[in-house]
């Protein structure tokens, strides 16, 4: 079950460096579309890093051609993609770049996708929860 872990304001939670710890975690790709199934991927993988189940990394520094992240993508454990609708925008730079898609999910096959910034917490739980099972985290 997905709950929030409360943290004293004021102590930001510092995460393992990526590329020193690539090949021990699930890396999560997100599209951060400008939409709401965008923004529910971005702050499930927030969500997900936050609980340690996972760890958010660069998507447009892999689209960018970064070699830092290239690398990262190609030594990680799983690669978790988040994809806000069926344009799979977080996917296709994954796959421009030759990278192997452990687990992918389209967050408009379980909501339709509105052009507002305005999300709801419990979608992101209720999506975050699926991506849990489903990608065996
Ligand atoms: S996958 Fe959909 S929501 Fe995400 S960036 Fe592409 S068009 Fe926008």
């Amino acid at each position: 079950m997905i709950s929030d872990k409360e943290k004293p304001e004021g102590t930001p939670k510092i995460l393992p460096l990526c590329y020193k710890v690539a090949e021990h975690e699930n890396i999560i790709w997100v599209c951060d579309g400008a939409a709401n199934v965008g923004q529910i991927g971005h702050q499930i993988g927030v969500l997900l890093t936050n609980m340690d189940k996972a760890r958010m990394c660069c998507t447009t520094a892999v689209a960018a051609g970064s070699k830092p992240h290239l690398d990262i993508a190609a030594r990680s454990k799983k690669n978790i993609v988040i994809d806000g609708c069926g344009n799979r925008c977080a996917s296709k730079v994954l796959e421009n770049a030759a990278v192997k898609i452990g687990y992918s999910i389209d967050i408009s096959k379980y909501l339709q996708k509105v052009p507002t910034l305005d999300i709801y917490q419990a979608d992101v739980k209720r999506i975050a929860e699926i991506v849990v099972k489903e990608a065996h985290l």
